[in-house]
């Protein structure tokens, strides 16, 4: 059935899907020869937004790394898109009515869901914070939207990598709600309030008649000022460490990195995800309208001065 778009892709539509086919065809194929002569266009040829290479003034695709080099327009608003970006990040619209943006497989363009995913075409619906999405995780709060997702969320989150994150994640996070000692006045304070702590639990024992009481530790150990730092610093950079090491590498299709960047994401930290494409810093892989070049998470501090450009 996919045929269909290769072999005849006018004949299938009608009216006004049509109408917006015929737009998109255009913007895809022969737009960008004629935009990018006007928008790139140097005395010395075109330069590559990828690599750098100075390419013919006419090239549609750069010499050295192959990518696409025109530019092409949004047919949502009108803003200049790359002509392989599947998101227009002005908008914040997907773009494309020959791709499923759930999964990626192929659409002629008029299906209400997509044959392979069984997602419908107008998105879904979040069931835990009602946004609509495009993407298979919802932008605003994760939620695993379609079976594909729900089944790669469970898979990375059996991954030791992936528990070892979350696991710093919690640990960080309990962390940030005790916070260190900040005076000697302080440090004395929590020392009375321990040993209260005991006598009450040392009375409670002898009421249900425990003899030989041992006092549990508390749970979180408050710190001085330079052992929290300390400690937290360490967590946060084997933190880091693992989200580099679980960055993507480009892949062929952009929904790939938007669902498996969304499974990966650590619970309860600040996190940007820093693109390839401009090396943004977007709320998510959602955001993006490349994310094909592949991508990571990092950490926004409390202190960053990193901001994230397209927070929702
Ligand atoms: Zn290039
Ligand atoms: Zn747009
Ligand atoms: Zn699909
Ligand atoms: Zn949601
Ligand atoms: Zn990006």
């Amino acid at each position: 059935m996919f045929d269909d778009i290769t072999q005849n892709p006018e004949l299938t539509n009608r009216g006004s899907q049509q109408l917006q086919r015929e737009e998109l065809a255009r913007e895809y194929t022969e737009e960008p020869l004629t935009q990018q002569a006007v928008q790139m266009n140097t005395a010395n040829g075109v330069q590559c937004p990828h690599c750098g290479t100075i390419n013919e003034p006419e090239a549609l695709f750069c010499a050295s790394c192959g990518n696409p080099i025109g530019k092409s327009t949004c047919p949502n608003c009108g803003a200049p898109v790359d002509p392989d970006a599947d998101f227009c990040e002005t908008c914040r619209h997907y773009i494309r009515t020959d791709v499923c943006s759930f999964c990626g497989a192929p659409l002629t363009g008029q299906e209400a869901f997509c044959p392979e995913c069984g997602s419908p075409r107008g998105g879904i619906v979040c069931p835990v914070c009602r946004t609509l999405n495009d993407f298979s995780f919802c932008r605003q709060c994760g939620t695993p939207l379609t079976e594909e997702a729900r089944q790669m969320m469970e898979k990375v989150r059996e991954m030791p990598e992936y528990k070892e994150m979350q696991r710093l994640a919690n640990e960080i996070q309990q962390m940030e709600m005790t916070p260190p000692y900040s005076s000697e006045r302080d440090v004395l304070r929590d020392q009375k309030n321990s040993k209260l702590r005991e006598r009450v639990l040392k009375l409670l024992a002898e009421d249900r008649g425990i003899a030989n009481l041992v006092i549990p530790e508390p749970r979180h150990k408050r710190m001085g000022q330079g052992e929290y730092e300390a400690q937290k610093q360490e967590r946060l950079n084997r933190l880091a460490e693992i989200l580099e090491q679980m960055a993507q590498p480009p892949q062929p299709k952009p929904a790939q990195v938007r669902n498996y960047a969304m499974a990966c994401k650590p619970q309860g930290m600040r996190l940007a995800w820093e693109c390839n494409f401009k090396h943004a810093l977007h709320s998510s892989p959602c955001g993006c309208a490349k994310p094909q070049m592949g991508g990571k998470w990092i950490i926004l501090g409390k202190n960053t001065r990193q901001e994230i450009k397209d927070d929702i």
